[in-house]
C-alpha cells in the first residue's frame, strides 16, 4: 500500500490562484492572515495529516468501532491519541471565532486543513466536521450564556458536538420528526424519543457529547414549520464549565456498515427515563432554520469528503501503475514489459482522476471562500453576493463532488485492476467509504431539488445567469491564451448549455423542473468545475513559471475534452425526461 502525502502545492495553488486567499486577507477580521503564517499553519496540519491522522485509515476499517455492553463506544486502536493530540495541537479552533479561542482564519484555510485531515482518514476526520457544524450553529443562533458554556470547550474539541436529526420514520423528510420536548418550569426542556444513524454519538474520544437536536414542543404546527432545536449535553455542565451529571441519552446500537467502520454510527435513546434535559437554540419552531446553518457548512464539509476520498485514491492508484508492470506499451523495447503507467488507456484514468479532482477541490475552496465573503465581506452588497454564491454552489459541490468521489474510487480500483477488488491493497475501502457521501447531509437527490427550487429561483434567476457570466469571462481569457483554446470551445459550449437548460427549467412546471434536476446539477457543478480549472491554468500562465502553466494546462484541457465536451450532451436530459417520467410512473413502475 502507498504512503499518503499532502499535495502542498496542489493545496497551497488552489487556495492562492483559484479561490482568491489574498483579497480575503485584505478584509475586516482577517488582518492577521499573512501569508507566511498560512505556509506555516499548512506545513504543520500536512505533517499532523500524514504522521498521526493517515496511519489510522486502515485500522480503523479494520477493527471498527464497538459498543461495550455498558453503553459505552470503543473507537479504535489509535483513535483516542490521535484525537489527544488534535485537541492539543488546537486543530479544531483553526477558522472558529477568536471570542471562544479560535484562530479566526477564513473558513477557507480551515477548509484547506480539513481536506488533508479528510484526505488522511475520512472515517477520523467525521468528529471534528461534525463538531464544527455544531459550533456554527451554536455561533449562529445560541444565546450568550450557551455560548459562554459551550464554545470554547467545543472550539478547542475538548467535547465534541453531533446532528441528531433523523429518526426511522424521518430522513429526507424532517417535516415527520416525532421525539418530543416537554418544557419545565426553569426554562429548561425534556426530550423523549429515538434517533438514528448518528454520527459520533457515542464514543471514547472527549469527555463530553453536546447533541444538537430536532424535536417537537407541544402543539407545535405540523411538518417542518413545527420544529425546534434543542442542545442536550450528554453530560450536564456544572457551574464552572466541568462536566456533570450524565444526562438521560444513551447509545442503544451501532451499525454495521458499507464502508467509514471506525465512525460510529448510533441510534440514541432520548428520555428512557425522566427526559433527557435539553436548552432550546433559537426561537420555538424555528429549527429547521437553526439546523440550515449546520447543514449548509456540513454539506460543503461531505463534498469535501468526495474530493479527499479521490486524491487520496488517485495517490495509490498512481504509486501502483509506477510499480505494476504487464505487456509492451506502444514504443516501449521488445525485450521488457512496460509499468503500466506506460499504457494510454492507465494514463487516461489517472489523468482523469487528477483533472477531475482538480475541478472538485476549485470549486469545494471558491465554495468557502463565498462562505467567508457572506460572513467578512467589506459592504452588505459583497457579503449578500457572497451569500448568494455560497447558496449557490453549496448543492453542486455536495453533490457533483460526492458522485464523482465514487466514481473516482471506482476509477483508481480499476487501475489496480483484480488487485483493487483484494482488501489488502486499500484501494476497495476507498471505493467503500466513498459511498457514504452521496446520501447523508441531504442525499444528492434531495441537494439537486434545492438546486432547480431555491436556488435556481434566487432573484428570478439572475444569481445564477450572473454565475454564468463570470464562467463567460473565463472562456473570453481563455480565447486569448495560447494551448487553452480548446478549452475555451468548450468552456463556451458548456456554458451555452447549461444557460439554455437554466432558462427551460425556470419557466417549467414543478414535476418538469424535478424530472431533470440531476442532469443540471451536473451540468452547472461540471461547467462551474472546468471554470476553475481553466482560472488556475490562467493564473499559472499569468505566473511565468513554464512547467506549472504547462501542467495546468494539460489539466484543463483533459478536463475539458473528457467531460466539459459531455455538458451539451445533457441538456436533453434536462429537458426531456418529464413525459417519459409519468408514463413510467403509470406503467412500467406500477408497484
Ligand atoms: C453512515 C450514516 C451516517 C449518518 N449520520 C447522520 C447524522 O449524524 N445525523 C443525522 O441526523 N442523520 C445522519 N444520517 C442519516 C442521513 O442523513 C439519511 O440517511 C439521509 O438524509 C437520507 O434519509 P433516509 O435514509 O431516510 O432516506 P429516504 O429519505 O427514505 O430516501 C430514500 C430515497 O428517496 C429519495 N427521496 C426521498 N425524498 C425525496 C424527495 N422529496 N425528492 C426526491 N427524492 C427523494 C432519496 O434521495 C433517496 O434516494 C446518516 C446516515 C448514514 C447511513
Amino acid at each position: 500500500m502507498s504512503e499518503f502525502r499532502v499535495d502542498l502545492d496542489e493545496i497551497t495553488f488552489n487556495l492562492r490562484h483559484v479561490a482568491d486567499l489574498e483579497g480575503l486577507a485584505a478584509l475586516d477580521g482577517f488582518e492577521h492572515v499573512e501569508s507566511e503564517t498560512v505556509d506555516q499553519l499548512l506545513a504543520e496540519a500536512a505533517r499532523f495529516a500524514e504522521e498521526v491522522i493517515a496511519p489510522l485509515n486502515r485500522v480503523g476499517d479494520t477493527e471498527g468501532s464497538r459498543r461495550l455492553d455498558d453503553g459505552s463506544v470503543a473507537t479504535p486502536t489509535g483513535f483516542k491519541e490521535a484525537y489527544r493530540s488534535y485537541v492539543e495541537a488546537g486543530w479544531g479552533a483553526v477558522s472558529m471565532d477568536p471570542d471562544y479561542g479560535g484562530g479566526g482564519f477564513p473558513h477557507l484555510v480551515g477548509l484547506a486543513v480539513e481536506e488533508m485531515f479528510t484526505t488522511a482518514c475520512m472515517s477520523w476526520s467525521l468528529c471534528p466536521l461534525l463538531t464544527q457544524g455544531a459550533i456554527n450553529l451554536l455561533g449562529a443562533h445560541g444565546t450568550g450564556e450557551q455560548k459562554a458554556l459551550y464554545l470554547p470547550q467545543m472550539a478547542s474539541g475538548v467535547w465534541t458536538g453531533t446532528m441528531n436529526l433523523t429518526e426511522p420514520q424521518a430522513g429526507s423528510d424532517l417535516g415527520a420528526v416525532t421525539t418530543r420536548a416537554v418544557p419545565q418550569p426553569d426554562g429548561s426542556y425534556r426530550l423523549f424519543g429515538t434517533k438514528i444513524f448518528i454520527t459520533y454519538g457515542e464514543h471514547d474520544l472527549a469527555d463530553n457529547i453536546v447533541h444538537l437536536v430536532l424535536a417537537r414542543l407541544p402543539g407545535a404546527p405540523p411538518g417542518t414549520r413545527g420544529i425546534s432545536c434543542f442542545l442536550v449535553p450528554k453530560h450536564l455542565p456544572a457551574a464552572d464549565g466541568s462536566t456533570g451529571a450524565r444526562n438521560d441519552v444513551h447509545c442503544v446500537s451501532i451499525e454495521h456498515k458499507l464502508g467509514i467502520h471506525a465512525s460510529p454510527t448510533c441510534v440514541m435513546s432520548y428520555g428512557d427515563d425522566e427526559g433527557a434535559v435539553g436548552f432550546l437554540v433559537g426561537d420555538e419552531n424555528g429549527g429547521m432554520r437553526a439546523m440550515f446553518t449546520m447543514m449548509n457548512h456540513a454539506r460543503l464539509s461531505v463534498g469535501l469528503e468526495g474530493v479527499a476520498i479521490a486524491e487520496r485514491s488517485y495517490q495509490q492508484a498512481l504509486a501502483y501503475a509506477h510499480e505494476r508492470r504487464q505487456g509492451r506499451a506502444p514504443g516501449a523495447p521488445a525485450t521488457e514489459s512496460s509499468a503500466i503507467i506506460d499504457h494510454p488507456d492507465v494514463r487516461r484514468m489517472l489523468l482523469d482522476m487528477r483533472s477531475t479532482t482538480g475541478a472538485m477541490r476549485g470549486l469545494a475552496y471558491r465554495n468557502a471562500e463565498a462562505i467567508d465573503r457572506s460572513s467578512h465581506g467589506a459592504d452588505a452588497d459583497e457579503r449578500q453576493e457572497g451569500s448568494e454564491r455560497a447558496a449557490l454552489l453549496t448543492p453542486l459541490t455536495k453533490a457533483w463532488a460526492t458522485d464523482l468521489g465514487c466514481e473516482l474510487a471506482s476509477v483508481g480500483l480499476q487501475v489496480h485492476g483484480g488487485m483493487g477488488f483484494i482488501e489488502e491493497t486499500g484501494s476497495a475501502q476507498h471505493y467503500r467509504d466513498a459511498r457514504i457521501a452521496p446520501i447523508y447531509e441531504g442525499t444528492n437527490g434531495i441537494q439537486s431539488a434545492d438546486l432547480v427550487g431555491r436556488k435556481l429561483s434566487m432573484r428570478g434567476g439572475a444569481a445564477v445567469r450572473d454565475h454564468l457570466d463570470g464562467v463567460r469571462e473565463t472562456a473570453a481569457a481563455l480565447n486569448g491564451t495560447a494551448g487553452l483554446k480548446s478549452v475555451c470551445q468548450h468552456l463556451e459550449a458548456a456554458v451555452d448549455a447549461t444557460g439554455e437548460a437554466s432558462e427551460w427549467l425556470l419557466a417549467a412546471e414543478p414535476f418538469d423542473r424535478l424530472a431533470g434536476a440531476d442532469a443540471y446539477l451536473r451540468m452547472l457543478a461540471t461547467t462551474t468545475g472546468g471554470a476553475a480549472l481553466a482560472d488556475g491554468a490562467l493564473a499559472a500562465d499569468r505566473l511565468e513559471a513554464p512547467e506549472l502553466a504547462a501542467d495546468r494546462a494539460v489539466l484543463a484541457r483533459f478536463f475539458a475534452a473528457n467531460r466539459l465536451s459531455a455538458v451539451p450532451g445533457l441538456l436533453a436530459a434536462v429537458t426531456e425526461p418529464a413525459d417519459d417520467l409519468v408514463a413510467a410512473g403509470r406503467r412500467i413502475l406500477a408497484g
